[in-house]
């Protein structure tokens, strides 16, 4: 079988981390097997679908490395909805129904009263053809039900294992408007049969949807596709909270994670497996698994991924991130900054303290003695090989300084700052010129 997997948003927002979770999913499962992974935009609500946000849908899948192999649009298919109405309404598994939403919300109440589900109760399927008539020449246009079997509905979730449900104890829903419009079920059963997607993947929100669902795909004669529904996705708390995984895609780029980093990250939580850095998206649907997916709650934590973020800038080579880097910072640069950095933007600062003018602080007169020693030390070492080690030791035996002492006026003398990259893998860069230069300005007039 091809694997055939599709992300489903509905463009009426923008991506957040809980959906790229989905899409990530549908992803390295497609990418596992070989097979296909297409982006289905769900606009039929053309009132809230915007194309600023198709746009940054697209935009988002790339930055992320997310590539789909086709594209489909609803809102080009509504030929294919109603072909396919005509056919349920044909063997009587939609009907239409003439309550306002007050009516309905009244028979719910009295439901809910005496004690029963708050399922429809079909009175529609009683009408006869006068009563509708009379109706439909009083202008009340109907909205359509689909009619579902009483019978038990099951299938085996690749992540949530046997799923059971009574199709008695569910309520017809709705899937066309009055005014002619869908809603999401039945569009996303047809286009699941024309797109032949093989794995139907999406958040555990959608399991009583696939119980009508399967119901749909069958009145419509055809295979029904695999189910993977993921568990929900939860703060660093433990807690369901909406801002987590409303986290949109454009506020983490803004701050400079890497995408490898978020995909890291979202492959990981919720499941048996370690989060552990990727340098390439690549690297994860060799170890995907539905199998290895929970069914507890997945912890999103924003801390957690600036860690997984400087792990995996401390992976990523020179091509991967050369177009992002400030002039100066070529490869050999690159390596020994990189393992310096939490964001990429680090670099910067990191490349400022080797070509720039880092900018020192005041010095004390002891320490300017003692930089005054070492731009004259600088200046006798052999820099092909190890100059700091060569400066420090060197200084070591000459001022008996050592520890901070030794190391710390240095290091504020030469980068400006008293933390940073490894000084062994920096001084080189900073080159023989500049070192003594800072040096010799540090020590001023000592
Ligand atoms: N547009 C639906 C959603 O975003 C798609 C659900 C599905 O994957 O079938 O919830």
């Amino acid at each position: 079988m091809t694997v055939i997997t599709r992300f489903a948003p509905s463009p009426t927002g923008k991506l957040h981390v809980g959906n790229i979770r989905t899409a990530l999913a549908c992803w390295m499962a497609a990418r596992a097997e070989g097979g296909k992974f297409l982006l289905r935009l769900d606009d039929t609500d053309r009132a809230r679908s915007t194309e600023e946000n198709v746009v940054a849908i697209r935009r988002d899948l790339e930055w992320l490395g997310l590539v789909p192999d086709g594209e489909v649009r609803q809102s080009d298919r509504f030929a294919l909805y109603e072909a396919a109405f005509e056919t349920l309404h044909a063997a009587g598994r939609v009907y239409p129904c003439y309550e306002s939403e007050e009516e309905l919300s009244i028979k719910r109440k009295v439901a809910l009263g005496r004690g029963l589900p708050p399922i429809y109760d079909r009175a529609a399927l009683k009408l006869t053809a006068e009563e509708r008539q009379r109706l439909e020449a009083d202008g009340v246009r109907p909205h359509w039900r689909f009619k579902l079997d009483a019978a038990p509905i099951e299938w085996t979730d690749l992540i949530r294992g046997p799923q059971h449900f009574e199709g008695a104890a569910l309520s017809d829903p709705v899937v066309r408007r009055a005014d002619g419009s869908w809603l999401y079920l039945l569009p996303s059963v047809i286009d699941d049969i024309d797109m032949k997607i093989s794995h139907v993947v999406r958040g555990e929100d959608h399991v009583s949807n696939t119980a009508v669902q399967i119901q749909m795909f069958e009145a419509l004669s055809a295979d029904i596709p695999n189910f993977a529904h993921m568990a929900l996705l939860v703060g660093a708390d433990g807690k369901l909270s909406k801002r987590e995984g409303s986290i949109g895609v454009e506020a983490i780029r803004a701050d400079g994670i890497e995408p490898q980093a978020l995909l890291g990250l979202l492959a990981r939580i919720g499941t048996s497996e370690p989060v552990a850095p990727v340098a390439r998206a690549d690297d994860l649907p060799p170890c995907f698994s539905f199998a290895h997916m929970g069914r507890a709650p997945a912890r999103f934590d924003s801390a957690e991924l600036e860690q997984l973020n400087a792990k995996t800038l401390h992976l990523l080579p020179y091509e991967a991130v050369k177009t992002r880097l400030p002039d100066g910072v070529d490869e050999t640069v690159w390596l020994a900054i990189r393992p310096n950095l939490s964001t990429i933007a680090d670099a910067e600062t990191i490349s400022l303290m080797i070509f720039g003018d880092p900018g020192q602080p005041m010095f004390e007169l002891a320490d300017q003695r003692f930089l005054s020693e070492a731009a004259s030390t600088a200046d006798a070492i052999d820099w092909a090989d190890a100059p700091w080690a060569a400066l420090t030791t060197t200084l070591k035996g000459s001022t008996g300084r050592k520890g901070k002492a030794l190391f710390l006026p240095l290091r504020l003398a030469l980068t400006g700052q008293d933390h940073g990259p490894e000084m062994a893998a920096l001084l080189p860069l900073i080159g023989r010129e500049r070192a003594i230069a800072r040096l010799r300005l540090a020590a001023g007039a000592a």
